[in-house]
């Protein structure tokens, strides 16, 4: 199964990518936390991805296309793969459609205000990297991951100017995909406001359809 994952960026992709690669048995490969990973790392492609993370913005066509091109050639992909936050513009999209053919573009679909509440209430693990809110999912002990005890963070492009910058971004540049991938007769919404449990069911027996 090839599914990719569209939304706004804190519209829960991550969250049901984790569910659906469980129950699927794909690989789930999230760019962001790729991206991430070589930031991490202090690798070429990490230092040149930062500024534009940091800033909100894309990072360019070309550092992605040969991330993900390399990730693909990976032998777990050899059955599917859910991409989470790719593709995010129509040349990246044009790009997987050469190397994969798609079962489903799977929409999450969420409201700018839910959004803005979700994402500046989100706080991250720096050491383990379990996601948590202040108000939704909070942590045990307020601002301590329960699983490894370490002082929870806020990401920096989860910040409330970044997170209104990234819909900015999400809404010229990646929100073109839904209609792209309603022109390929793979398009599926979800109304991403509901409970995680629910749009999770209805996400499980609408993928369970298309097998
Ligand atoms: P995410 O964790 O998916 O929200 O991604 C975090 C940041 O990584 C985004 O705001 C972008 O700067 C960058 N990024 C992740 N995936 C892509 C992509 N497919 N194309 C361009 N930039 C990306």
């Amino acid at each position: 199964m090839k599914i990719v994952l569209l939304g706004a960026p804190g519209s829960g992709k991550g969250t049901q990518a984790a569910r659906i690669t469980a129950e699927f048995g794909i690989p789930a490969i999230s760019t962001g936390d790729m991206l991430r990973e070589n930031m991490r790392k202090g690798t070429e492609l990490g230092l040149k991805a930062k500024a534009f993370m940091d800033g909100g913005n894309l990072v360019p066509d070309d550092i992605i296309l040969e991330m993900v091109g390399e990730r693909l050639k990976q032998p777990d992909c050899a059955n599917g793969f859910l991409f989470d936050g790719f593709p995010r513009t129509i040349p990246q999209a044009e790009a997987l459609e050469k190397v994969a053919a798609l079962d489903c573009a799977l929409l999450l679909d969420v409201p700018d205000k839910f959004i803005e509440e979700r994402m500046t209430g989100r706080r991250v693990c720096p050491k383990c990297g379990r996601t948590y809110h202040v108000t939704n999912i909070p942590p045990k002990v307020a601002g301590i991951c329960d699983d490894c005890g370490t002082e929870l963070a806020q990401r920096d492009d989860d910040r409330p100017e970044t997170v209104r910058a990234r819909l900015r971004v999400y809404h010229d540049q990646t929100e073109p995909l839904v209609d792209f991938y309603k022109g390929r007769g793979i398009l599926k919404v979800v109304d991403g406001r509901q409970e995680l449990d629910v749009a999770a069911a209805e996400i499980s027996a609408l993928l369970r359809s298309l097998k």
